[in-house]
């Protein structure tokens, strides 16, 4: 009796199965490689999940062989009743084998997001790896010998082919032949069915590969070169360009050698084949980097908060050192949340942690949000780590992920650095994660799986043992109180500070104050007549700041702008008469009743309608409407004031191509432009050194959005875009315009005081039960028709109620069935429940969910 070798394999259909490996596979099959095997008649690609040894008979037990043993029940593994085992095919790609950690990361995934395993793995491996199974036909023996002129005219133009080329993918026939592919289809079947042509198959060549390079050189010693020239006598185009290598002896890649040397490749081949020269393949990284030319920097002396925080930091870190392993006594915490105002250091102290992982033999993943990803950041860690750096985000050709991909899975990068995605990262010794500005939303991934890449991070220190840094200067509500309640270690760095030059001509630490912030309310302005978008105190700075010949910064929230109706005298913004949620202005026309010109106030968490007042009902103002600036707007308003000033302009419309970001960048650092005119883009983590003043246009959009997280979003968003003021210099100022200046995240902004912003929010979310006192599910429906979308989510609505009753213990609720804030995108009609409860796991696993829902765990916005 033989033992087997087994592997239980995900497949692409959504299934695990067991197949055998066969022999030829044995020394090189690996768990977490990529594999295609066969299902039923078809060929599907998969990921190797276990790897195990049996003796064959039914009663022998199977033997796992890849530690940790994901599926812990042996009984688990196969089904003995399986009459016969199938072998796997072949291994997709050698160099892609994900690692144990991503394995088991990927069942969390599946788990807690609801999708399929195959699914989250497919989150791991490297884009363009995956390659389809063609089918191909070619000629039998029969077929060879047949006579085809006997055959109708269709058949025998196959048969010739195929006689001609040899096996072909239906693929090539088809572009060789006339015919639809249902006619081609027929003709296959009945040449298949004389016995003429067989099936078979290909797989596609993968859009990922390695690149090689070719390099030539002497294959003989110089001198020796020099005599085999004269028996070149007859072939002078090889004399040439043998005599170009003698003069160039180093290695040169084939192309640059042709094109210097003025020859072609026969000429090359024919060198060759005389053994005058070698010709070298090699396999070249496509580097994203390789153009950044960075001076390396040293680490500066740690300001008195920042070493507070690194002794906390590499205490924890020091745990992978051999003789603190012994000391396992109390074991030091390894989840940190460094909360940092703008420019107080944090950055500094994620390069010393990662030096420090790099030197006790670990890897570093650090995400960031993908703005931060323009070269300003990565500078800075190339500086510090030159050659080590792996930088995953979405401006990366296929080519250069996939290079990415293998370097860090072979360890020859000892950082991977990237957006929301790079946490899927291939990190075999994986020792340190940090999540720069943690609050941000965009790590919440906005297609399926709709994971939260900070949640994912954490999740996946908890299983490598690494430790994990949340870092932000506006932590998140739930991260915050994850820290109040002792499941993070709170560092803080409360001051701004910068590199000065001291009287001895050494740089010293210097700290800045924050920016002096300025409220202005724009129910005043409105009163005193000014009727620019401006007001008088903004304009005034811009003013100042402009014959400073300094730059500025004028920020716009483009988030729900446009559709909140508010008071412009008295600021009242208005509410749902039910519900209290912030009423906004729709103007669609519904259902094809027309609806009225002035359009519908909705509220989107009752579905309450009323028309538009004409009347403030606060005060009596018939100035009440609906409220919205775009960027252009303000550039015309900077030119009519100020003309002559250079404006650039950075939003979505103006960011479109690869490498816009870093264009625009350079522009404003080169002061090439006087004021940056933007929206949230322009607020995350850019060090702009010559910018005195920011101006917030209009800090209202956003407040009122239907959501529980506005106060906290508006309260980041002003506290990230008044961070931008300042970096280098004190003196810096902002200035906010709203029609809300008590509102309690403007006035927290103001004071730069995140922890009066955090006693208030939390307040809130404990008295209306949101998170961090409950999860949320969201569930999004979109039709055709409103009618068709509200059916759906009444149904639905109705399912989750009598299941909820039955299956969740604690205290819960259902919102809606009501339009989405956004209710129509592409042209669908969107309704949405969302269910709220301490854990609705169990609900989700057991609700069975019609095709066509979005399921958003955990969702970040509710709009
Ligand atoms: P953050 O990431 O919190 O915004 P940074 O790490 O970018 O802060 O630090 C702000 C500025 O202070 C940067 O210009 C940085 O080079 C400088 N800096 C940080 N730490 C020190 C230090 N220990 N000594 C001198 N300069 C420092
Ligand atoms: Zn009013
Ligand atoms: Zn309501």
């Amino acid at each position: 009796m033989t033992a087997e070798l087994l592997v239980d394999v995900a497949l692409s259909a959504n299934a695990v199965f067991t197949y055998r490996v066969p022999p030829s596979l044995r020394p090189l099959l690996r768990v977490g490689h990529l594999v295609w095997a066969p299902l039923r008649q078809r060929h599907v690609q998969g990921v190797v999940l276990d790897l195990y040894a049996w003796g064959g008979s039914p009663h022998d037990p199977a033997v796992a062989l890849s530690p940790p043993a994901l599926r812990a029940d042996p009984a688990d593994w196969f089904d003995p009743q399986t009459p016969t085992l199938r072998d796997v095919i072949d291994i997709a790609d050698p160099d892609i084998a994900l690692t144990p950690a991503q394995i088991r990361l990927a069942h969390w995934i599946a788990d807690y997001y609801r999708v399929s395993l195959y699914e989250a793995l497919t989150l791991m491996t490297p884009p363009g790896i995956a390659r389809e199974a063609e089918t191909t036909w070619r000629a039998t023996v029969e077929g060879h010998s047949v006579n085809p002129g006997a055959l109708p005219p269709g058949e025998r133009d196959v048969l010739y082919l195929l006689r001609r080329s040899g096996e072909m993918t239906e693929r090539e026939l088809r572009k060789r032949l006339r015919g639809s592919d249902a006619e081609l289809q027929a003709i296959y079947a009945a040449l298949r069915e004389r016995g003429l042509i067989a099936r078979g198959t290909t797989l596609a060549r993968a859009r990922a590969r390695p690149r090689i390079e070719r390099l030539a050189r002497l294959a003989l010693p110089p001198d020796k070169a020099h005599r085999a020239l004269e028996g070149l006598a007859r072939a002078p185009r090889q004399r040439d360009l043998l005599a170009y290598l003698i003069d160039h002896p180093d290695l040169i890649p084939v192309p640059d050698l042709l094109a210097a040397a003025n020859a072609d490749s026969g000429t090359l081949r024919a060198l060759e084949r005389r053994g005058l020269i070698d010709i070298i393949a090699r396999d070249v990284w496509r580097d994203p980097l390789a153009l950044l030319d960075v001076p390396p920097d040293t680490p500066p002396t740690l300001s008195l908060a920042q070493q507070r925080a690194w002794d906390a930091i590499a205490a924890a870190l020091d745990r992978f050192t051999d003789a603190a392993a012994e000391d396992r006594a109390a074991p030091a915490p390894t989840h940190f949340l460094l909360h940092g105002v703008t420019g107080s250091g944090k950055t500094e102290l994620y390069l010393r942690a990662i030096a420090r992982a790099l030197r006790l033999g670990r890897q570093a993943l650090v995400l960031t949000p993908e703005i931060a990803l323009t070269t300003q950041m990565v500078r800075r860690f190339a500086a510090r780590f030159p050659g080590q750096l792996a930088v995953l985000h979405s401006e990366l050709s296929i080519g250069e992920r996939y290079d990415q991909w293998r370097r860090l899975r072979r360890g020859d990068a000892g950082i991977a650095i990237g957006s929301r995605s790079a946490v899927f990262a291939p990190l075999p010794n994986l020792g340190l994660i940090i999540v720069d500005e943690e609050h941000e939303p965009s790590y919440k991934h906005d297609a399926a799986p709709r994971y939260h890449a900070r949640d994912v991070a954490q999740r996946l220190a908890t299983i490598t043992g690494s430790v994990l840094i949340l870092g932000s200067a506006t932590p998140s509500v739930e991260s915050y109180a994850a820290a109040r309640a002792g499941h993070l270690r709170l560092l803080e760095l409360p001051e701004r500070i910068t590199t000065a030059t001291g009287p001895d001509g050494l740089p010293h630490i210097r700290t800045l104050p924050l920016p002096h912030v300025t409220v202005v309310d724009m129910r005043r302005e409105l009163a005193d007549n000014n009727r620019s978008i401006f007001s008088r105190a903004l304009q005034a700075a811009l003013a100042e700041t402009l014959k400073r010949g300094d730059q500025a910064i004028l920020f716009l929230n483009r988030r729900g702008s446009a559709s909140f109706f508010l008071c412009r005298d008295c600021g009242h913004a208005m509410t749902c008469p039910s519900c209290s949620s912030p009423l906004t202005l729709h103007q669609e026309v519904d259902d094809g009743h027309a609806t009225s010109p002035g359009g519908v106030l909705v509220c989107h968490t009752c579905n309450h309608r009323e028309l538009p007042p004409a009347l403030c009902p606060n005060c009596w103002s018939t100035r009440v409407k609906s409220f919205g600036i775009g960027t252009q707007r303000v550039v015309d308003e900077i030119t009519t004031l100020f003309p002559g000033t250079r404006t650039l302009r950075w939003d979505r419309d103006s960011v479109t191509r690869k490498g816009d970001h870093d264009r625009l960048l350079d522009r404003f650092l080169r002061h090439e432009a006087d004021v940056l005119v933007g929206t949230q883009m322009i607020a995350k983590g850019l060090d702009l050194p010559m910018v005195r003043m920011v101006g917030v246009v209009a800090a209202d959009t956003g407040l009122y959005l239907p959501d529980f997280r506005a106060g906290e979003r508006a309260f980041q968003l002003l506290t990230q875009v008044a961070g931008r003021a300042g970096r280098r210099e004190a003196g810096a100022h902002v200035i906010i315009q709203t029609y809300a200046p008590e509102h309690y995240a403007i006035r927290a902004a103001q004071e730069h005081d995140y922890h009066a912003f955090y006693e208030q929010e939390i307040a809130f979310r404990r008295q209306t039960g949101y998170p961090p006192f409950a999860r949320l599910v969201r569930f999004v429906y979109g039709a055709g028709s409103d009618a068709r979308a509200r059916r759906a989510a009444e149904a639905l609505a109705n399912d989750i109620r009598s299941l909820a009753t039955r299956r969740l213990t604690d205290d819960w609720s259902l919102i809606g069935p009501a339009p989405a804030f956004f209710r129509v995108q592409r042209n669908r009609y969107r309704w949405h429940l969302i269910l709220r409860a301490l854990d609705p796991t169990p609900l989700i696993q057991a609700l069975r969910i019609p095709p066509g829902w979005i399921v958003d765990i955990d969702p970040v916005h509710v709009l």
